[in-house]
């Protein structure tokens, strides 16, 4: 069996650092010659009970509480307080402090960093999201740095519910794993205008996470060594375990089971960052004693882990229970030793420098900037400066669906990026456009939301019940709020900008609900109120025909609607409003009456074309003889129609030289007929005919005629030289 052990696995720096201080405030306890010195830990000082014990056997107790504590200090002893790697909250040290109690503060730098975040945060006047355990000592410490204002969230689903604010400021328990922390983060960054995110992931755990992840790809199983309620050991164990290997946690060696190594070619070995070395070895070597033919190897070092392990390379100070009982503090060693852990302190301040200054916006969850280098159908590639380029999935580019990349992007363009990945399984950093158009959007739409400011909106689906808009992001118009009608026909706006205001949002649902037809009810109502304040009969407006009735149309004048009535569409008969206007004809209309207090107004369309009797003025003189048709008959005379709008009246004593009794008895409706004009006053709109006159005259025309044909004709009789010529 070939047994490989991780290459970043058990004491971190922090712990090692905080082990080391413990020892030897042990050892100057010990040798103190005033009172007897007691020194204490609030809680373990590391999630590892042998290291725990180790300590205990030195004279280092663990307290559970201050107030623990408090009771068993006294006038006669000197009692000093170990603050772990965990760290607590200022009003911890506040208290101890005040009650005479020596605080050793062995707080991780790293853990201290986040702290003072927290604290930095608050003063600003962020609020602060702590991803974490909420029962976590360092996560209670953090939480009490921001005076217990800020909130702890450990799941997707509590980031969800976090309600929409201004300012969110992100920060994590040292332990947590990547994924955890980006998942959670980029919902978050969704949930404010402006958000302030840090990565505290602790990157010896990272590290140590990398190398587990790395390792159990190659073994069939995975042993990982740690205390039972240590956090990080915990998520080493679930980290091995999601890879489906068989994964075995254990404290120690005397916990192995042989029967787990059974068949099994290769094993891997990791340990949490509170486990030991020499608790590593024991369980090495006891897998070793297995079987005789194990070999043990190292597993490579990944070129990105260098950096962060050198610092553990760097680092001379080994933890072992035989080490600190043989060791030799010489007059001024503990000073010595403070200083090495200031050095120390400083190589872990200068990591976490490192990791901010070589990552300051290309961690998941923040948005940069971009140059596009490259436009493919299915992605782009963009270069966000420090010789790093990431891609665009098509997808990721726009709100809209595109069939390629092209149609909103080009090569050279400088665009916002947000950064979704760091790297994917490829080490490609994934990008989107959209999710940085999209924060961007959320902080305009909240702003145009809460002053009801107008935008525009390209429709880009048509969906049940109404349309979908591009605001940035997807907003819904329902359809009945589109127009202040009924809208029959939605795919008529597809592709049209609709003017629109937002009537509700809420980003937690991603909701953005908008209505064209607020600003026009808003227009119309102002354009109402000038219409009554200025409309006069006698005017010419434009209208637009609303509807249409048997006795008219309904004609909207810019606020109001007024009664086109069919009488005053046409000079002429019409039977129907439809021969003359239909919906939504734009149209000019004379106002014939306003009445303001019934709010009534009465329109005319046949006052603003020329009448046919202003035309037939310039055509017809009296003593004219013009056709017509007889277009009705009365017991007085008949009308005949002379052009569509004009008619004239034959008078009965007109229709025949003899008395006539009957109308009828001479004349029909639809007779065509040939009349002549024996009066006529087109301003009046009257013209008086006659068709006994027409018949004479037409009569002694025709006989004319025959008696000029028949003199002609004895002309040439008489005359045959005409005929030879
Ligand atoms: S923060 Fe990191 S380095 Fe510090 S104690 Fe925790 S795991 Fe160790």
């Amino acid at each position: 069996m070939e047994i490989i052990r991780a290459d970043a696995a058990g004491f971190c720096s922090g712990v090692k650092r905080a082990v080391k201080m413990a020892e030897e405030v042990a050892v100057a306890g010990r040798r103190s010659e005033q009172r007897p010195v007691l020194v204490y830990t609030l809680g373990p000082i590391v999630h590892n009970r042998l290291v725990v014990n180790h300590l205990a056997e030195q004279g280092i107790k663990g307290v559970e509480s201050l107030e623990e504590l408090l009771e068993k200090n006294s006038p006669d002893t000197e009692c000093q307080l170990i603050i772990r790697t965990h760290g607590v909250g200022p009003g911890v040290i506040q208290k101890a402090k005040d009650r005479g109690i020596k605080i050793i503060d062995a707080t991780c730098p790293l853990v201290k960093r986040v702290q003072r975040l927290a604290g930095d945060l608050i003063a600003e006047g962020f609020d602060v999201i702590i991803i974490g355990d909420r029962c976590h000592p360092e996560v209670i410490g953090i939480l009490d740095w921001t005076h217990g204002q800020g909130r702890v969230i450990s799941s997707v689903e509590e980031a969800q519910a976090i309600p929409y604010g201004t300012r969110l400021g992100i920060i994590c328990q040292t332990t947590q794993t990547e994924h955890t922390f980006q998942e959670i983060s980029a919902i978050l960054h969704e949930k404010a205008r402006e958000v302030r995110a840090y990565n505290t992931i602790c990157p010896a755990t990272r590290e140590r996470q990398e190398a587990a992840r790395s390792l159990v790809k190659k073994v069939e199983s995975m042993v990982v060594i740690g205390g039972f309620d240590s956090a990080n050991t915990r998520k080493l164990v679930q980290l091995c375990a999601d890879s489906a290997k068989p994964t075995y946690q254990v404290e120690t060696a005397s916990q192995l089971d042989p029967t787990w190594f059974k068949g099994i070619q290769r094993v891997g070995v990791t340990a949490g960052a509170s486990t030991p070395d020499w608790i590593i070895e024991e369980v090495v070597n006891k897998m070793l004693e297995f079987d005789q033919e194990s070999t043990v190897t190292q597993e490579m070092e990944d070129e990105s882990l260098k950096a962060a392990t050198e610092v553990d390379q760097g680092e001379n100070t080994e933890f072992s229970p035989s080490s600190s009982e043989n060791q030799e503090i010489e007059e001024g060693g503990v000073q010595d030793s403070f200083e090495a852990r200031e050095e120390e302190n400083e190589v872990v301040e200068t990591l976490e420098e490192q990791l901010t200054r070589d990552m300051p916006d290309l961690r998941p969850g923040t948005v940069t900037v971009g140059k596009i280098v490259q436009v493919r159908d299915d992605e782009v590639l963009v270069d966000v400066g420090g010789k790093s380029e990431g891609i665009i999935p098509l997808k990721e580019l726009s709100v809209r669906n595109l069939t390629t990349a092209r149609e909103v992007v080009e090569v050279g363009d400088e665009i916002e990026v947000y950064v979704v990945r760091a790297e994917n399984d490829e080490g490609t950093m994934i990008l989107s456009k959209r999710r940085a158009d999209q924060i961007k959007a959320w902080v305009d739409l909240e702003a145009a939301f809460e002053s009801g400011q107008e935008m525009a909106g390209e429709v880009v689906q048509v969906v049940k019940g109404g349309l979908l808009v591009d605001v940035g992001v997807r907003g819904f118009v329902p359809a009945s709020l589109i127009e202040r009608g009924y809208v029959s026909n939605l795919d008529v706006y597809l592709g049209k900008v609709l003017r629109l205001r937002i009537i509700d949002l809420d980003r937690n649902k991603n909701k953005v609900v908008l209505s064209q037809k607020v600003i026009l009810e808003e227009e119309y109502e102002k354009a109402r109120e000038e219409l009554w304040a200025t409309i006069e009969a006698g005017q010419q407006r434009p209208g637009i025909v609303r509807r249409l009735t048997t006795f008219g149309a309904f004609v909207d004048v810019g606020g109001a609607d007024g009664l086109l009535h069919i009488s005053e569409m046409s000079w002429i008969h019409i039977n129907h409003p439809s021969e003359v206007v239909q919906e939504n004809d734009e149209i000019e209309v004379y106002v014939l009456a306003v009445d303001k207090e019934k709010q009534r107004i009465s329109l005319g369309l046949k006052q603003i074309i020329p009448s046919p009797w202003e035309k037939a003025a310039e055509k017809y003189q009296i003593g004219e003889i013009v056709s017509g048709k007889v277009v009705r008959t009365v017991p007085f005379g008949a009308f005949v129609q002379i052009e569509p709008g004009v008619e004239g009246l034959v008078h009965i004593s007109q229709l025949a030289p003899y008395r006539v009794e009957r109308t009828e008895d001479v004349v029909n409706a639809g007779d065509e007929i040939q009349v002549k004009v024996i009066d006529f006053k087109p301003h009046e709109q009257r013209m008086s005919l006659s068709l006994s006159k027409a018949r004479e005259e037409l009569e002694a025309a025709e006989q004319q005629e025959i008696v000029d044909a028949y003199q002609a004709e004895q002309t040439e009789a008489e005359d045959p030289m005409v005929v030879g010529e």
